[in-house]
């Protein structure tokens, strides 16, 4: 009587009829063309290790064709025994290789192709602001300026006093003040400088004093934190004039343009006279724009000559001693030069921005 027997999947379904060593060996033929052909769709561990489960494991379709070995005939049992361990030596052999090709492919795309051309490593750029910041710094000082630098947490008495600005003088409320404690603030301006240096030293003095100061306010003109560049400059016999040659040839030289100047009276409570300076706006170059409302003029800094107030609180004799002094904004200067019209830009760390310049 016919007895069915089938292996795990139910794919092939071996009769024991009078036959029995036929259909064996036709079994096992067939199984070993199955099998070679499902090797060479093997890509990778995981598929070789179904393929070993599926036809050479314990409970895999060589497996089950061998356990019928037991039902053969006498006569036919060694043939057949002989014919399914070639076979089973023929699929491991297979099976061997391409373990050994998996394995080297593997190996290869962990070694590194000497041949490829070298990764960048991105190199670091000086902030905008700090470009132009020494750019500022490098003209002043071939003007024969020196450079000092002074404390961001300062005393209400230099940020204010000693510059002419009193407790309770209306240009207190310009600054927009960070206190710390009743006489301790965050600078507002770099002009602390002035009265610091001139109650060391005696005149003739050339300084410039660069550095971050801190006003309360937020805008796409206003960060909290900007930098500012004070300088002065005190001698016998100093006029208007010599700050005018002086702010010309800087503004000349930073935005390498033979710019015209405009001084405008101002008042600062530490300059008398006091004058703010416009130049020819940079964008248009005079003929009116959205940069200058129209105007053809820019904003660029206030300056003036040293009050003899702030020269009398240092111990200056104004009689023989007179001088001028002059503060820009940093970013004014940055965002003018390379058109820029939001100077929370610089701030924001945004790499896209920062690497353009
Ligand atoms: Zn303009």
């Amino acid at each position: 009587m016919p007895v069915a027997i089938s292996n795990n999947r139910n794919r092939h379904i071996v009769l024991l009829t009078s036959t029995f060593h036929d259909s064996m060996e036709q079994d096992l033929e067939r199984l070993r063309t199955e099998a070679t052909s499902a090797l060479e769709q093997v890509s990778d561990d995981t598929q070789l290790e179904d393929f070993r489960i599926k036809y050479l494991g314990r409970n895999g379709q060589l497996s089950a064709l061998m356990k019928q070995l037991g039902s053969a005939s006498k006569e036919d049992r060694p043939r057949l025994g002989k014919l399914a361990n070639t076979t089973r030596g023929a699929l491991e052999d297979l099976f061997k290789g391409k373990a050994t090709v998996l394995a080297a492919h593997t190996e290869s795309s962990d070694t590194p192709d000497l041949s490829l051309p070298g990764r960048r490593t991105p190199v670091g750029k000086l902030h905008p602001v700090t470009q132009i910041m020494e750019e500022i710094c490098s003209i002043f000082a071939s003007m024969g300026f020196s450079i000092a630098e002074g404390p961001d947490i300062e005393l209400d008495h230099y940020n204010f006093e000693a510059l002419n600005i009193p407790e309770h003088h209306p240009a207190r409320d310009m600054h927009d003040t960070f206190y710390i404690g009743d006489s301790v603030l965050l600078r507002t301006h770099t002009s602390p400088m002035q009265a610091r240096i001139m109650e060391k030293q005696q005149p003739p003095l050339r300084v410039i004093a660069p550095g971050k100061v801190y006003r309360c306010d937020s805008d796409i003109t206003h960060t909290p934190m900007f930098q500012q560049v004070e300088g002065f400059l005190v001698d016998k016999n100093v006029s208007f004039s010599d700050l005018k040659g002086v702010l010309t040839v800087f503004l000349r030289k930073v935005f390498e343009k033979e710019l015209d100047l405009r001084f405008r009276p101002s008042f600062f409570p530490f300059t008398e006279p006091s004058a703010e300076v416009d130049i020819a706006c940079v964008i248009c170059g005079g003929e009116g724009c959205r940069v200058c409302k129209k105007t053809g003029w820019i904003e660029i800094l206030g300056s003036g000559m040293i009050d003899p107030e702030v020269f009398k609180m240092v111990g200056y004799d104004p009689e023989i001693y007179s001088g001028f002094a002059f503060g820009l904004g940093v970013e004014r200067i940055a965002m003018l030069k390379y058109g820029i019209d939001d100077i929370r830009l610089f701030y924001e760390n945004d790499l896209r921005f920062l690497s353009q310049f």
